[in-house]
């Protein structure tokens, strides 16, 4: 446990757990850090998933998180949606907002969006109409406001269309697009909530070559607007896209660093070829 850690398990002694409440330790906020993990610890029938795991992600940031299998990813993204808590640490997400304080719909709410592996699109549904239906929630507002609230969504729902590529299949049932393409309609549903961060579990897998490239090219142009952590196994995709790459091992961070730099460390290559 670091010095900071103790501060702040004291202040929360203190003053409890609250989400809306600053961060009691600025740490790099300088830097614009959207997501603080630090010394999070979580354990199944004592066995350590996560084990004082810290990990700092950057506004705007595009991070693959690579690791090998049981290494602790999926339970990492499990932490910061809500769905597990963690039995020691602490997740924050920019200065305000305390994750281990939120429930996972609040957490949704408050811009975290998470992508499955398995895509989970309304098969008898058009394109346009699961990007209408991932923002079908507040339609109760008065008349006269009804239509400016139904042209501006209309113009988020084509510009969703034209950022994950699906323009020309707007009609096409749901259940008609192919595998990449309910993955990138997917996406499309998440970006209508307009995420601060974007949570991504491997989402490559099963897709044709020309599919990688264009899920390559779509999560490239979503970084600087929103922060993207993809977990990821194909290191030719993660290649393609990393800035930094975190690999996560036995629950913490193995290495972090560019792609070269990771691939080319002692530790990195003695885990993967102990697989
Ligand atoms: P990864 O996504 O990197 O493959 P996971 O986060 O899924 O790894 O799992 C990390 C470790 O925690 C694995 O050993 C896994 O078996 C274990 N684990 C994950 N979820 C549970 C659970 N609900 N109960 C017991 N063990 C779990
Ligand atoms: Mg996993």
């Amino acid at each position: 446990m670091n010095a900071s850690t103790i501060i702040r398990n004291g202040w929360q002694k203190v003053f409890g757990t609250g989400a809306r409440r600053e961060r009691p330790i600025a740490g790099d906020a300088s830097h614009g850090t959207i997501l603080y993990l630090e010394d999070i610890t979580v354990s199944f029938d004592g066995f350590r998933a996560l084990n004082e795991l810290t990990l700092y992600i950057d506004a705007g940031e595009l991070r693959c998180i690579i690791g090998p299998n049981g290494a602790g990813k999926t339970t990492m993204m499990d932490v910061i949606t809500g769905k597990t808590r963690p039995d020691n640490g602490s997740a924050w997400f920019g200065q305000t907002t305390d994750l281990l304080a939120l429930t996972e719909p609040e957490i949704a709410e408050a811009g975290i969006g998470r992508k499955f592996q398995k895509p989970t699109v309304f098969e008898r549904h058009t394109v346009a109409e699961n990007l209408e239906l991932a923002v079908a929630g507040d339609k109760r507002v008065w008349n006269t406001l009804v239509r400016k609230i139904m042209r501006e969504q209309q113009e988020r729902i084509e510009s969703v269309m034209q950022t994950v590529g699906l323009g020309t299949q707007r009609t096409m049932l749901a259940g008609n697009l192919s595998h990449g393409q309910k993955q990138w309609l997917e996406i499309g549903m998440l970006l209508m909530q307009d995420p601060q961060l974007l949570l991504v579990d491997e989402p490559v897998a099963g897709m044709t070559p020309q599919e990688v490239e264009r899920t390559a090219e779509l999560l490239l142009s979503l970084a600087g607007k929103h922060s993207v952590v993809v977990v990821e196994h194909d290191m030719e995709f993660v290649r393609s896209i990393a800035r930094k790459v975190t690999v996560l091992h036995e629950g913490h961070v193995l290495a972090e660093g560019n792609i070269d730099e990771v691939q080319n460390n002692a530790k990195v290559i003695e885990v993967y070829l102990g697989e």
